[in-house]
């Protein structure tokens, strides 16, 4: 088994993308496979090195590690000979209409209720005709004669597919200059790397009889290469999430402060029939991934969703994996007591600086009932001090005063953290430590 992922580096992942990258590789690894990166920048106008980069550093953000990398640029070589082959098969031709005569056909196929389909002009071109364009110094583009009748594959998300070659339009599989496209250079690279399954949007369904047709014409055996066409994403609304949409690029993501793992949880399992879990390594969403359980429906893209994972993994999260994006963040001032007390409340790994000072800082107290305060603090017992400390000082004072419940819970929260609510203080009390206690409990900014 052997999957790719094959972005062109015209833009930044968006999830969508990020989905198609994530499927294919738990795909492979579930199958024992591999998993290949394969850049497509055949389209060199709109290519980029940095986006290029950005790719890759995502994909290495979300744990999804290639086997093998190819650029479709340094691949010319196999479309030149893929050219040769094509056109001794006689399934290529050459064609010389400009865009805008192409566009000008297009418009009165569409004016006259038909689809728009290369009416195969240049098919009637004699020898004589291409003699007298070449000797006029018009260098042709080049299409692929589909073949009559219909092409049909089994997908392994929509099931059976069949196109019809009357609906179906000769595609130019070389550009002016011997170049080619994605079209072309899809299929050549994904026979000569024994690709065995090809996952992706089904924004490519209509290409998919098309890329059969030439795997065939190149001598590719027939079904050696399955097929599986994923709905897109949705917004919660319905709409198509565009890469347009802002906050939606893995970068996005990241900076603001989401988990891989959550993104990862989220998309392995949306759109299919398994429950949307947060899961914390990739090895376990592999283990209980299957490609037949994904359903036709276009799933809902939620980030609210995408935060509740991310603070269920947070509170998961032991103190090693932790540690070091903790320090990235400048907080290596957090110790392993002060994460197992912490991670508890937080939904991005950055909200624990807000506790910091509840900690170790200075917070102001609020003090609801000074007398009451005043009482509790004179309970508080001599450190040292663990998590039992909080039950034993707190029937200490229920004792004393009579209060229970809220009405003795509450106000001591209040003045040991300034706050309504937060991380349970039987273990950020040991944490906040005797003598902030004490002036906190007194009023004082402690
Ligand atoms: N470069 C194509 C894209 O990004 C790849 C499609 C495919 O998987 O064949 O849409």
């Amino acid at each position: 088994m052997k999957a790719r992922f094959a972005p062109s580096p015209t833009g930044l992942l968006h999830v969508g993308n990020a989905r198609v990258a994530l499927i294919n590789w738990l795909h492979a690894r579930h199958g024992g496979g591999e998993f290949v990166l394969r850049i497509d920048d055949t389209d060199r106008a709109r290519s980029r090195p940095e986006f290029e980069a950005a790719i890759e550093a995502d994909l290495a953000w979300l744990g999804l590690d290639w086997d093998a990398r190819y650029r479709q640029s340094e691949r010319v070589a196999l479309y030149a000979a893929a050219f040769e082959r094509l056109s001794k098969a006689g399934r290529l031709y050459a064609c010389y209409e400009s865009q805008e005569e192409l566009e000008l056909k297009r418009r009165s196929q569409l004016a006259r209720g038909e689809p728009p389909r290369y009416d195969r002009a240049a098919l009637g071109l004699t020898e004589a005709d291409h003699a007298r364009l070449a000797g006029a110094g018009q260098v042709p583009h080049w299409r692929f004669r589909l073949a009559d009748g219909a092409t049909e594959w089994t997908d392994l998300v929509r099931g059976a597919v069949r196109f019809e070659a009357a609906h179906l339009s000769d595609p130019i599989l070389f550009r002016v200059g011997r170049e080619a496209v994605y079209q072309l250079a899809s299929v050549v690279d994904d026979l000569d790397l024994g690709i065995t399954h090809v996952i992706r949007g089904e924004d490519h369904v209509a290409n998919t009889p098309i890329h059969i047709q030439i795997a065939l014409a190149l001598g590719g055996e027939p079904d050696s290469i399955r097929f599986a066409h994923l709905p897109l994403l949705t917004d919660t609304g319905g709409a198509k999430l565009s890469k347009r949409l802002g906050g939606l690029a893995l970068g996005d993501l990241k900076a603001d402060g989401i988990e891989a793992m959550a993104v990862n949880s989220l998309l392995a399992r949306l759109g299919s029939a398994d429950r949307v879990v947060a899961v914390g390594d990739l090895e376990a969403l592999a283990a209980g991934f299957d490609l037949g359980h994904f359903g036709r429906a276009p799933p809902k893209f939620d980030t609210a969703e995408l935060a509740r994972l991310n603070a269920e993994l947070l509170h998961r999260l032991s103190f090693e994996r932790a540690a070091g994006r903790l320090r990235a963040l400048g907080l290596g001032a957090v110790d392993p007591v002060m994460w197992l007390a912490l991670r508890g409340n937080l939904v991005r790994l950055a909200d624990i600086a807000d506790w910091l000072p509840v900690c170790r800082g200075t917070i102001e107290p609020v003090i609801e009932d000074p007398a009451f305060a005043a009482e509790a603090a004179q309970l508080l017992p001599p450190e040292p001090w663990d998590t039992a400390t909080w039950q034993g000082w707190t029937d200490a004072v229920k004792a004393a005063t009579g209060r229970a419940g809220r009405a003795l819970f509450h106000p001591l929260r209040l003045a040991l953290t300034g706050r309504e609510r937060g991380p349970e203080l039987r273990n950020l009390l040991p944490i906040i430590g005797h003598a902030r206690a004490l002036a906190r409990l007194r009023g004082d900014r402690a």
